[in-house]
């Protein structure tokens, strides 16, 4: 079979644009022992595949010539492995690709599941809110939480999370639309917009008595706005960072680290793939939530292997609400 892939052709300098990737035609590649071939559906499209593309982070960067290196879901079409049996949805490391080869790794989806719902808040997306929120950030019932990118996939279910654990709320996004939905839809106490509202005097408008944590989804200025509003014994949880994935030269750090000193606070980061033998306990708590009512997800769906490049900047414009992800 012929298998249609998106390439690395160069490493992105500043915005991802169309000169960093390529189009190819090859052949299908074929499962060893233990392995399977899937048909690759959908794409999960994250953030992190922009560092991916250019540097070594807590994976290796993809060489120039190779797929895209992405989450996604695929039908098993041949199978060396007795638990992965053909047929089945898996997800796994895919690739910008029409046909990928998975390791006895891939995670079956159990029936039933909607694959909007297997990449979004059951997925790594649900994953990462969850234990960055309460492994990370530990809030307690009556404590305000402060969440960036709080529109996004992430923070659109760390906000949730919170507010079912008895916490005050505070979305911070880029639109009024995007406020709204926070607060009318999701339930958030309050919402600001950081492209027309001063950050730091909302903040301190909406958490009077400070932020005891901190979800961070864009570092820059939003993240010094934070810090300098910390509650007595506050957390950071650092998520991310996307306001500076673009940068070209690296900027200058918040220039206000001594509030972790007078507040005794604390900043830590995470990374989801520490957590994944324990995402047993995070699905049976956010399906729980789904089912009940409590929990809402947002998807935003492109059509076409060819349009994911224009879906990962989606994540960097703004444009999407909840999960981005491509439907092959
Ligand atoms: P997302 O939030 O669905 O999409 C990214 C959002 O970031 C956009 O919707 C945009 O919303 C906002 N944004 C873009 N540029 C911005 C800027 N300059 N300043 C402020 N906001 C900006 O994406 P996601 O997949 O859920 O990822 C969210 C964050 O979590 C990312 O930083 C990602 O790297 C991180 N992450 C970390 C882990 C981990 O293991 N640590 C795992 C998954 C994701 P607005 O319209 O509000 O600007």
């Amino acid at each position: 079979m012929i298998n249609r892939r998106v390439t690395l052709a160069q490493r992105p300098v500043g915005m991802v644009g169309p000169e960093c990737f390529a189009r190819d035609e090859g052949l299908s590649p074929t499962p060893g022992p233990g392995q399977v071939l899937v048909e690759v559906t959908w794409l999960s499209i994250d953030p992190t595949i922009r560092g991916w593309m250019q540097m070594d982070t807590y994976l290796p960067a993809i060489e120039i010539g190779a797929e895209i290196r992405s989450g996604g879901l695929g039908t098993v079409i041949e199978s060396n492995n007795d638990d992965i049996p053909v047929g089945s949805t898996v997800f796994g490391m895919v690739g910008w690709q029409q046909y990928a080869v998975l390791g006895a790794d891939a995670l079956v989806i159990p029936e039933g599941v909607e694959p909007q719902a297997a990449l979004s808040v059951f997925g790594i997306t649900g994953l990462t809110a969850y234990f960055g929120l309460l492994d990370v950030g530990r809030p307690v019932e009556g404590e305000t939480v402060l969440v960036s990118g709080a529109a996004g996939a992430t923070g659109s279910i760390v906000g949730q999370i919170a507010r079912i654990k008895g916490c005050r709320v505070v979305g911070i996004a880029g639109s009024e639309e995007k406020c709204a939905w926070l607060t009318d839809e999701l339930g958030f106490d309050a919402a600001i917009n950081y492209r027309t509202d001063d950050v730091a005097a909302k903040i301190r408008e909406h958490c009077p008595k400070g932020v005891d944590v901190y979800f961070d989804n864009v570092g820059g200025d939003i993240l010094t706005a934070a810090i300098g509003n910390l509650a007595l014994r506050g957390r950071v949880v650092m998520c991310g960072a996307i306001a500076q994935y673009n940068d070209e030269n690296p900027r200058p750090g918040p220039n206000n680290l001594t509030t972790l000193i007078s507040m005794r606070g604390r900043m830590e980061g995470f990374i989801i793939l520490d957590y994944l033998s324990r995402s047993g306990e995070a699905i049976a708590d956010l399906a729980t939530w789904v089912m009940g009512g409590d929990m809402k997800y947002a998807v935003d769906v492109v059509e076409g292997l060819d349009q994911a490049p224009d879906a990962l900047d989606r994540l960097f414009s703004g444009a999407n609400s909840g999960k981005v992800m491509v439907k092959l």
